[in-house]
């Protein structure tokens, strides 16, 4: 199934809830270990994911100080995380470590559309709206 240009994960359409978010070159621009500038728009997105019902799990390398100082960030941008590198509602089912996302947004997920910045960086005038309309599809919200 295909919705307009979009080529979803298949197993998923129409119930979309939780979205993985990677941080650099995705949220942000690529500074590690410092904090870059936002990948505009990015919080635009955001923000609209989880007014359409979406829970936001960010899914990033950082850890220690430099995840933290990224947490701080987002809330301090108003961007409302479920979780942090997990998926709470997953450890009723698994010990798995991968947290459980019915998509990821990644700068190095293969196929996510990019935009040249200083490095490469997540295109969210493309992904943005692609996954806006998959939230407005969806059928099915637990
Ligand atoms: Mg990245």
């Amino acid at each position: 199934m295909t919705i307009g240009e979009i080529h979803p994960p298949q197993s998923f359409i129409g119930q979309i809830k939780y979205i993985g978010v990677d941080f650099d070159g995705t949220i942000v621009e690529h500074r590690y270990p410092n904090i870059g500038p936002e990948n505009t728009p990015a919080f635009y997105y955001l923000k609209k994911f989880v007014d359409c019902g979406a829970k936001l799990i960010l899914c990033t390398m950082r850890s220690g100080d430099s995840l933290d100082e990224a947490v701080m960030y987002l809330r301090n941008n108003g961007i409302e995380l479920y979780g942090v590198n997990e998926n709470p509602y997953q450890k009723n089912w698994t010990d798995s470590p991968k947290p459980w996302c019915h998509l990821y947004i990644d700068d190095s997920a293969f196929g996510c559309p990019l935009i040249q910045k200083d490095r490469m960086a997540v295109d969210w005038s493309v992904v943005g709206p692609q996954v806006l309309l998959l939230l407005e599809n969806n059928h099915e919200r637990d």
